[in-house]
């Protein structure tokens, strides 16, 4: 592969866990660390750097050794004024003022409350902090209408809020299997998200689901769904269909960071193992005694076809900052605009075949990057 200089994919970023097992060694220049929980702070803000901040943190979180002075960050790509000025309050102060004073802002208190609500995003959450919503004793209260993902969302609060353990998403990956190997013999699921990037836990789990005959994945998504709510499966889901227009030629230009495969956002009910009626961490001064047999987990499920899977494939194991560092990459190095359906050369004017996520980062004149270190 090539340096990279200032973008961000020159960095590894390795799980959690390979990182407790195997001291990293990355390139000289990036061996430094310091706490990215200053920076997620201000993951909400609606003034754009957001984005700037999460790049910051992304170096830092690469960085397998530990940062004692503002001279070791020197050389470092995206790291802006506004970063720099917080770590150095940390290094000097051991806190950032700016930092703590956002933290224990009633504002924010409330923003990760409400956008912790499913369906909720930013957005919404900022309109209701403005009508004095903070909690959601008070959205219940406001008698707001509520979408069907938002009503399931409140509803399993506490159990979406819970991490998903690996092991859990393993059994949830056993009824996809058998759900699709129901409705159409021959059809393949893929684990992607989070967990095929090798992290212990999630906030859901994802799956890709194609058949190697092309074609034959049409209409499979509505049977996937029926089986599984006909099991009783399903809390909630909401199926949205493929809007992915195909040409002669090839497929569309992509137009946008989102796809248009058929895809379901769901919420499925997991029977619990061994450990039953078991108390739940505290959330936001409530504690409940659980002794339900089961709990709610975000599941989302996409259908490729085969034709486009190792795109898709690509495209949903994430991170999402690793997706948008990728495209960023692939227009400005490559003059490629690369979705999770296509990869399309500007300069022949015309799409790039692959079967692998391999080849794709060949395109890309990238050496092949494994999930385990897409962890920005
Ligand atoms: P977590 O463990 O918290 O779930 P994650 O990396 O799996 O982390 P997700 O939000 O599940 O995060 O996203 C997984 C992948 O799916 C990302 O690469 C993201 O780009 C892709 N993705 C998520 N939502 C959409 C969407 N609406 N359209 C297109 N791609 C999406
Ligand atoms: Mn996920
Ligand atoms: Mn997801």
């Amino acid at each position: 592969g090539q340096s990279l200089g200032v973008h961000l994919l020159d960095i590894s970023w390795y799980t959690e866990s390979m990182r407790a097992g195997h001291p990293v060694v990355i390139t000289d220049r990036h061996k430094l660390q310091l706490n990215t929980y200053v920076m997620e702070l201000h993951f909400l803000d609606e003034d754009g750097r957001g984005v700037a901040f999460r790049r910051a943190a992304a170096v830092l979180k690469a960085l397998p050794a530990q940062v004692t002075s503002m001279s070791q960050l020197r050389g470092l790509p995206c790291l802006g004024e506004h970063s720099l000025r917080v770590i150095k309050d940390v290094l000097e102060n051991g806190e950032s003022s700016e930092v703590e004073s956002t933290k224990q802002s009633e504002r924010f208190k409330a923003l990760k409350i409400l956008t912790g609500i499913f369906g909720v995003g930013a957005k919404t959450a900022d309109r209701w902090i403005r009508e004095g919503i903070y909690n959601l004793q008070q959205l219940r209260d406001s008698g707001h209408a509520l979408n069907q993902a938002q009503k399931a969302g409140l509803e399993h609060y506490n159990d979406l809020n819970q991490p998903v353990t690996k092991a859990e998403a393993n059994a949830i990956g056993e009824i996809v299997q058998k759900a699709v190997i129901s409705v159409l013999p021959g059809s393949q699921i893929a684990l992607t998200g989070g967990f095929r990037r090798g992290k212990l836990t999630g906030h859901d789990v994802d799956f890709l689901i194609t058949h190697p005959e092309e074609g034959r994945e049409v209409g499979l998504m509505s049977k996937v769904v029926s089986w599984l709510e006909s099991q009783g499966f399903l809390l909630y889901q909401k199926t949205t269909r493929n809007s992915y227009l195909e040409s002669k030629d090839g497929p569309a230009r992509p137009a946008s960071n989102m796809d248009r495969f058929e895809r379901c956002f769901s919420i499925f009910k997991l029977t619990k193992g061994e450990e039953q009626g078991t108390t739940q961490p505290e959330k936001n001064g409530v504690q409940t005694m659980d002794n339900r047999l089961w709990r709610a987990v975000r599941v989302d499920l996409v259908v490729s076809p085969i034709s486009q899977f190792a795109f898709a494939v690509l495209g949903w194991t994430g991170s999402k900052l690793f997706e948008r560092e990728l495209r960023r990459w692939a227009g400005h190095e490559k003059d490629m605009s690369l979705s999770s359906h296509a990869v399309f050369d500007n300069k022949q004017n015309r799409y790039l075949r692959a079967t692998s996520e391999e080849e794709i980062f060949a395109y890309l004149g990238l050496e092949y990057i494994p999930p385990s270190e897409r962890n920005a």
